[in-house]
């Protein structure tokens, strides 16, 4: 692997930290700059850069494409959902997926994505790959930002032990000047502006040799009108998925109901204790022996709703007894931060939790058994 490489021949540089870790670290910040929904990493190899991208949160779709499909199989186990991910599912949506292809080839998965990253790619393509590489990219993919990071020449006569390219698959490296022209020129014939910058600081003294990994950053001037251009035929799918990892998310229906039917079993649980504690200080006492609990628990007459239709005709927000069970009002659960969050109405958390959780007869209240829940004990 190119980092490998890398290590090897910068080692000496004192790179820290390392080089690569400073490529993945500018394109995080760039990230957390813009904040892409979409990012695409074209040439992911080992997709080290993917899994660092998976925790920054604004993102919901990230793709990683490599024309070697072993070397991404190698860690892309690492790309799976955690344990976590399914008790915990999170408030965005994320999909990743793998492709295998080359960056010279359009496929229709490729549109729409908000940051397109190529670090270290582009001295990998032949020649004639490197001739379809602006098209594909700039021209079809056209996503708002593009960067690119690709090794400075200048640089390599302090890598010791470099004699012409610090990796053999290189198919070249630029100078600066080199990389400048072709970088401007792409720019120009697709409509973005693009600055330079790099990571890799030279020693002291020597900073006319510049960084030792340049990067161009592009970026789109004009908002994209459509997504191509009338004239050209959508392209066919030619990329083959190698991997799809779908998170857990609060967006989808299934995890969103999970997570609203716990927090309503759990905060109606804490409710109806400390309901229970002030109403039979009696049962409270008695609580870490079910059997007792059981027989002694009879609440006062006077706690009792003799009208439990009018009492819920009221919409009171306060949980009541009724017998042997707890009522309480949708609207307090609602009233909760956590609740109400996630569920934004309340016709919403009723909708959610039907089925699941037992409701009066004209769904304003939840209710909870007591006997039930000391039989279970
Ligand atoms: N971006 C990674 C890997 C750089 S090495 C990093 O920063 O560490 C370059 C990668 O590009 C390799 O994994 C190689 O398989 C891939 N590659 C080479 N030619 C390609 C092409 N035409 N299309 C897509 N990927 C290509």
């Amino acid at each position: 692997m190119y980092k490998n490489f890398e290590e090897q021949f910068t080692g000496m540089m004192k790179f820290t930290p390392p080089l690569y870790k400073q490529r993945y670290q500018f394109v995080k910040d760039l990230v957390e700059k813009y904040k892409p929904k979409k990012v695409a990493d074209l040439g992911c190899a080992d997709c080290t850069l993917l899994w660092m991208l998976k925790f920054c949160s604004c993102i919901e779709v990230l793709a990683g494409l490599d024309s070697c499909a072993n070397v991404m199989k190698e860690k892309m186990h690492r790309l799976s959902p955690l344990p976590v991910d399914y008790l915990q599912p999170a408030e965005r949506s994320l999909t990743v997926t793998l492709l295998h292809g080359s960056v010279a080839h359009k496929d229709p998965c490729m549109l729409g994505f908000d940051l397109v990253t190529c670090i270290e790619l582009i001295e990998h393509l032949e020649e004639s790959e490197l001739k379809k590489f602006p098209e594909v990219v700039f021209g079809f993919m056209a996503p708002s930002i593009v960067v690119i990071s690709t090794p400075n020449s200048e640089f390599n006569p302090l890598l010791p032990g470099v004699a012409l390219f610090r990796d053999p698959d290189h198919k070249f490296e630029w100078n600066r000047v080199q990389f400048r022209s072709w970088a401007l020129e792409t720019a120009r014939r697709y409509g973005y502006s693009v600055e330079f910058t790099g990571v890799g600081h030279p020693p002291t003294g020597m900073e006319n040799v510049g960084f030792c990994t340049q990067i161009g950053v592009f970026v789109r001037k004009y908002p994209q009108t459509s997504e191509f251009t009338p004239s050209e035929k959508p392209a066919e799918a030619v990329y083959k998925t190698v991997f799809k990892a779908v998170y857990p998310s609060l967006k989808d229906e299934k995890y969103l109901q999970n997570a609203v039917v716990g927090e309503v079993i759990f905060t109606a649980q804490i409710i109806k204790q400390s309901l229970l504690d002030r109403l039979m200080p009696e049962h409270k006492e008695h609580n870490d022996d079910p059997l007792e609990r059981k027989s002694k628990f009879r609440p006062p007459v006077k706690c009792f709703s003799e009208d439990l239709e009018r009492l819920l005709a009221e919409k009171s927000t306060e949980p009541f007894v009724n017998g042997d069970v707890v009522y309480i009002p949708l609207a307090t659960i609602f009233s909760l931060p956590k609740v109400n969050q996630l569920c934004g109405t309340l016709e919403k958390l009723r909708q959610l939790i039907a089925g699941k959780v037992l409701l009066s007869s004209d769904g304003s209240a939840v209710m909870f058994s007591i006997e039930r829940e000391n039989e279970e004990n």
